[in-house]
């Protein structure tokens, strides 16, 4: 399915394309070649190497950058450099430390924007280069959440934090690029609107945020990842990520149907053979497993929007992502639950997308020391996971073969999901890192 994997910090897909016009391919063109343009800089930002990647001074200490952001917020904003100048930290923006290497990326978008029929595309496509050279994230943030579902599909900028994982604040540079899925794009919304429908009350309803009349969502056959993207490889995203601007202005899941696919041939099939007997592996297809895979994806990104609390950031610190990420994915399968029980999927469609998980978690352990370094938030949700369900009883390893009991899955998700919501409404630093130590072995 991918097209090339030689550099790791761009992937090229080949999806089948929907019709389009002339004036569509040239635009289509130029956003691939914006795109691409996106490598360069991640290259400066990103550094595996150190926890705060080319973010900070190599000399400086999270203690110093805390102190001196007290004075100067600037220091922690997701959008610069931090440097030392004169012996002083001091932050310089990405707008103006990249610029050289945006000015390129800056004259495509235009360019598209200039030859694009759909007036609201092109509209917006200019709001967004300019964001690139002037730092408007939040103005670019309101204007694609506000267009109207198109065929042609970009995101670009530095829009997502993993990398930095000294102060878990910076954002990295990445990019995609691809044409709307709209059967897909359908499908995934009428799911939404049946979840959403259920009304869910959170644990401390005043410390939540909600939006869900301002939650969108599509799916994208996509062409090309870049920078961040192409490394963290996700199969679905729900963006902005920042709780302040989601309440502004809402959020919009995306999925990705090629990367998926590439999830599913590197990780999941190849986990699901080695961890599952051969006659339970004879229940499921390729098909089956695959929808199953972009189905808990889906759930998952959904279940965010009724994760987003005021303070759980602040209060859990460095243990707020994995904590969110994985109470996303339990809260993900009690969402599909209420599909099962309105019959909008089946008993086997839900076991899928709980096989596929485990496979997920059993592979991001098993490569721990691999993924640790680039999505460890990921890695130590699934070990939780993991041991939260062979501690109760609904996994059982047998002779190196996984056996599971389904009902006794959901009754134990139930437990793990309200010690996650718990920790996320009103939590502390200290309870999750104790709650955590003990799932760890
Ligand atoms: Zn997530």
């Amino acid at each position: 399915m991918a097209k090339k994997l030689s550099s790791k910090l761009l992937i090229e897909f080949n999806p089948k394309l929907p019709k389009l016009s002339k004036s569509e391919s040239k635009v289509l063109q130029l956003l691939i070649e914006a795109g691409k343009l996106i490598v360069p800089i991640y290259k400066q930002q990103e550094n595996q190497k150190f926890p705060g990647a080319n973010f900070y001074p190599r000399d400086a200490t999270k203690e110093e950058i805390s102190k001196v952001a007290s004075k100067a917020p600037q220091i922690l904003s997701p959008y610069t450099v931090v440097e030392r100048a004169n012996g002083k930290l001091v932050a310089v923006p990405y707008h103006i430390k990249y610029a050289d290497l945006l000015k390129p990326i800056v004259a495509k978008l235009e360019e598209a924007a200039n030859i694009t029929e759909n007036k609201e595309f092109g509209k917006t496509l200019l709001i967004q280069a300019k964001a690139l050279l002037s730092g408007s994230y939040e103005k670019t943030t309101a204007a694609w959440l506000n267009m109207k579902p198109y065929v042609l599909d970009i995101s670009i900028g530095p829009n997502d934090y993993f990398d930095d994982q000294l102060l878990f604040t910076k954002n990295s540079y990445q990019a995609w690029v691809g044409t709307l899925d709209s059967e897909g794009t359908d499908r995934l919304n009428n799911y939404k609107n049946t979840i959403l429908s259920v009304r869910r009350e959170g644990l401390i309803p005043t410390e939540r945020v909600s939006n869900h009349d301002k939650i969108k969502a599509k799916v994208i056959d996509t062409i090309l990842f870049s920078g961040l993207m192409a490394k963290t490889k996700f199969p679905g995203v729900n963006y902005p990520i920042n709780v302040e601007i989601v309440e502004k202005y809402g959020s919009e899941i995306t999925l990705f149907n090629q990367p998926n696919d590439l999830m599913m041939q590197k990780e999941i099939i190849p986990t699901f053979n080695k961890i599952f007997p051969k006659e339970f592996r004879e229940e499921y297809s390729f098909e089956d497993l695959s929808r199953g895979n972009l189905r808990h994806v889906a759930m998952h990104e959904l279940a965010h929007s009724y994760l987003y609390y005021r303070h759980a950031s602040d209060n859990l610190k460095d243990l707020f992502r994995p904590i969110y990420e994985l109470a996303a994915t339990i809260l993900g399968f009690r969402m599909a639950g209420s599909l099962l029980l309105k019959d909008r999927i089946t008993n086997k469609q839900l076991e899928s997308m709980i096989v596929t998980l485990l496979c997920r978690s059993f592979y991001l352990v098993k490569n721990r020391r691999f993924a640790n370094k680039s999505l460890p938030e990921y890695t130590l949700g699934a070990i939780i996971f993991i041991n939260f369900l062979l501690k109760s009883g609904a996994l059982k390893d047998l002779k190196g073969m996984t056996i599971l009991n389904f009902t006794k899955i959901f009754v134990a998700l139930q437990d793990l999901f309200h010690i996650l919501e718990r920790l996320l409404s009103s939590g502390r630093r200290e309870e999750a890192a104790v709650f955590i130590e003990r799932y760890l072995n």
